[in-house]
């Protein structure tokens, strides 16, 4: 949240919702970017004033959706239903107008703070008359009330049979379809609070490390967290270090499981945790030095997005416990319908269940006779107000309790599963790279390949590749969404592994192209070689360069375009580049001032790209030779091995110029993308439109791929590894299991740091899809759109 990536385009699927956030005075603390397209209001300016100031209540009457003491008419403000949300247990929903539009929310009082999940559009209130659904699920936004009724109406046993379900790419937990608009949206914010606190611990991690090095030089070896002394509360140094260690001790993992055990009544460690962070702000001398200041800062941001992280899944949860209580008892009634139906009709010739109106949620007389859900001891406490008879409910036998409480629970399992490789099927080896493996594999969730980069952590840290891994890691993030390189989609670790999983680019890199064929023709030559000034062009764009451009790292995909793999040399543009211990396999591309150290810019990707040209047409790089050490002569003295070839078997005049352009010693007059793109050869090229142009050789469809190998297949171990080996298992690992495997993802004093990683908007995008399918299969009763004057896109 907090415009980060808050604007994907959801709008269609009428998910949009803003979180409010406001202290028990009704001063906004929090309220999300998105809000400035929805509202048409100026976030920043909001923070710290009253909410009163941009909301009017004269429109609709409001709801209280749980509490039936609560009188529509007495809740007017947000203050009236905020002051009747601290004495009741559940949330309310009200209908207001916000600077001028119609405006929707749902509010509970989480942690001393009132959370409003604010939406630009009414639920269908006057679509369900005839429903034996308490009148709170369909005021409850993204609860897709049509579908829970033809679940209900199909009902004509007593038990209820298997709720219809959809799996939710993001958690990877199977979701009720009723529920899933709303627990996509969840989902998502939550994934992406949780990413931002990734990304805040790293920084930390790093910042963290570079005082201690600067300051203490090789003196200190072993971090405080690890001595969990208490620091000298004079030492503003040891203090800072003290909080920071304090900060990445708390883990989102850890919380995550407390809210869902806990529940409403969440005090877990991390809460105190917090709260001694906070305070040992005020501990810290004001005119500390600068570094320490933005360390400082640093840490108060992950504080923030911590507590608002728990607070959302508290949020989360109290709201899903409510509505599984309601969806239970909507069972529950159309059963008991049920019931009585057969009883009173001897002839048993039509068992289909009336329903009736059951217009009031939990305020409804029959809620009293109905028997409170068998729920875990986690449930129990939302449940208390429910209360329990013995009358004639005989009938009802455990298998039909069981099947009642299975059906309204939102979601399959409670736990959010933890990434690890036994998710995945190992189906072959792609290839060997210089530091690891690189596998196909399909998940087994969801059937999907993709190519799975192993790296042994131990041979990261002998052969000095760990920042490079890490970077490695971090430019794929930054390039998530580029279609010109291999997304990264998921990235972890065990105890000894990292893991990559990449898209699966099909068509093999071209490396293993040209050891098939040769060389290209110029045609070919020449479309690839534009594909790639495009790639590495978007790559620039990102500050990144790439440093080790070679065929071995262009793959290409399953149309026949190309796309750029191999970030584990990058750097950031304009960061001193270090060239020893970084080169891997073969020398031959790299640029003059790469291996004279000397500072980097963009054109040094321009010079392996003429390299691969050349490469492209002849067959074997420029610079080729027997040992490193002449190849490293040949390139700094530009002497390209040009073959002995009469003109009418030769590459073309203006190639050749294209490629002496590129490989041209003196950066200042070397080619760049601007001047290639103004070249001879290319007057005729749509630079916009080349990936959309179909290719010149379209590789052969993969068909081997869909079972293991006969090698991965029989042989019982294919690395010395216990992960890989209880991948091929086809169980999946126990909790327990995945806890211990995965702990080491959270120990931030790992040297790899923090490794996981789900690409979010990849994923969110497989939810749309989901989505865009129940809607189309179902009746649109859901929310529309209220306000002809709210934004839309
Ligand atoms: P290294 O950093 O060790 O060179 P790479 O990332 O280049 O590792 O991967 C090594 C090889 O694995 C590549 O040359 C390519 O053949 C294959 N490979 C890598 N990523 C993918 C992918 N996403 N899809 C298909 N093959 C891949
Ligand atoms: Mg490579």
């Amino acid at each position: 949240m907090n415009g980060n990536g808050d604007t994907n385009d959801l709008h269609a699927d009428r998910l949009e919702s803003v979180i409010l956030e406001l202290d028990e005075d009704g001063m906004i603390q929090f309220i999300s970017e998105i809000a400035r397209d929805l509202f048409s209001v100026d976030v920043q300016s909001m923070l710290n004033e009253n909410i009163g100031n941009y909301t009017t209540f004269n429109r609709v009457p409001l709801s209280a959706s749980l509490n039936t003491d609560i009188s529509e008419t007495s809740l007017l403000s947000f203050k009236s239903a905020n002051s009747a949300l601290k004495t009741m247990k559940g949330s309310i929903t009200i209908f207001f107008d916000f600077n001028g539009n119609a405006a929707e929310a749902q509010g509970l009082f989480v942690l001393q703070s009132f959370i409003w999940i604010v939406s630009n559009h009414h639920t269908g209130l006057s679509m369900s008359k005839n429903l034996c659904i308490p009148s709170s699920l369909y005021r409850t936004t993204g609860f897709s009330i049509d579908l829970f009724n033809s679940y209900l109406q199909d009902m004509n046993t007593f038990t209820a049979p298997p709720p219809p379900q959809e799996l939710c790419r993001i958690c990877e937990r199977f979701i009720r379809t009723w529920w899933f608009i709303r627990h996509h949206w969840f989902c998502s914010v939550e994934h992406k609070i949780e990413g931002r606190i990734s990304m805040l611990r790293e920084q930390l991690v790093e910042s963290k490390m570079r005082i201690q090095n600067r300051r203490y030089a090789a003196k200190i070896s072993s971090p405080l967290a690890k001595s969990s002394l208490m620091p000298h509360p004079q030492n503003p140094f040891q203090l800072l270090l003290y909080r920071s260690d304090l900060a990445l001790s708390v883990d989102t993992y850890e919380i995550r499981a407390s809210v869902e055990v806990e529940n409403g009544d969440y005090n877990a460690n991390a809460l105190q945790l917090l709260n001694k962070i906070h305070d040992l702000d005020s501990a810290l001398d004001s005119d500390i030095q600068p570094a320490w200041k933005q360390l400082n800062a640093l840490i108060d941001e992950l504080v923030l997005y911590t507590t608002r992280f728990i607070k959302f899944l508290l949020y989360r949860k109290l709201l899903a416990v409510e509505i599984e209580t309601q969806v239970y008892v909507a069972i529950d009634n159309t059963i008991k319908q049920n019931e009585e139906v057969i009883m009173s009709d001897d002839e048993c010739k039509d068992i289909t269940p009336k329903l009736q109106v059951t217009n009031s949620g939990y305020a409804s007389p029959l809620m009293s006779q109905i028997p409170q859900p068998p729920l875990s001891p986690s449930h129990q406490h939302s449940q208390s107000s429910l209360k329990r008879t013995t009358s004639n409910r005989s009938i009802r036998s455990q298998r039909s309790m069981r099947s009642m409480r299975s059906a309204s629970s939102c979601f399959d399992n409670d736990i959010l599963p933890l990434p690890s490789i036994a998710d995945y099927q190992l189906v072959r080896l792609l290839n060997r790279g210089s530091y690891g493996k690189v596998y196909l594999a399909r998940k087994r969730l969801t059937g999907d390949l993709f190519a799975v980069k192993v790296l042994k952590k131990r041979t990261m840290v002998q052969r000095n590749q760990v920042l490079n891994v890490k970077h490695e890691r971090r430019v794929l993030m930054t390039t998530a969404s580029s279609p010109y390189v291999a997304t990264l989609h998921y990235s972890f670790q065990s105890q000894d592994f990292l893991y990559l999983v990449l898209e699966f680019v099909e068509g093999g890199d071209v490396s293993s192209l040209l050891r098939k064929v040769g060389c290209l023709n110029e045609e070919w030559a020449l479309r690839y070689f534009c594909e790639i000034v495009v790639a590495v062009d978007s790559v620039h764009e990102h500050n990144i360069l790439h440093r080790d451009l070679k065929p071995e790292n262009l793959l290409i995909d399953k149309f026949g375009h190309l796309k750029l793999s191999d970030f584990g040399l990058s750097m950031q543009i304009g960061e001193p580049g270090k060239f020893e211990n970084r080169v891997r396999g073969t020398p031959d591309y790299l640029a003059p001032e790469t291996l004279k150290n000397q500072f980097l810019d963009r054109k040094a990707d321009w010079w392996s790209v003429g390299c691969i040209l050349f490469e492209f047409l002849y067959g074997y790089p420029p610079f080729n030779d027997s040992t490193p050490a002449l190849i490293f002569s040949h390139i700094l003295n530009c002497e390209i091995a040009w073959p002995d070839l009469p003109p009418e078997l030769d590459i073309s005049a203006d190639i050749k110029n294209l490629i002496t352009g590129l490989l041209n010693l003196n950066r200042g007059l070397r080619l760049g993308s601007k001047d290639i793109k103004a070249h001879n050869l290319f007057r005729q090229v749509d630079w916009s439109t080349l990936f959309q142009q179909t290719a010149l050789y379209i590789p052969p469809p993969i068909n081997d791929s869909l079972t293991p190998t006969k090698e991965l297949a029989d042989e019982p171990v294919i690395e010395p590894d216990a992960d890989l080996v209880f991948s091929r298992s086809f169980d999946s690992p126990t909790r327990s299991q995945r806890l211990s495997s995965s702990s080491i993802d959270d120990d931030s004093s790992s040297e790899f740091g923090h490794f996981s990683y789900r690409n979010l908007p990849v994923l969110e995008k497989a939810n749309t899809e989901v989505i865009h399918k129940i809607n189309s299969i179902t009746p649109d009763l859901s929310p529309s759109p209220s306000s002809p004057r709210s934004p839309t896109r």
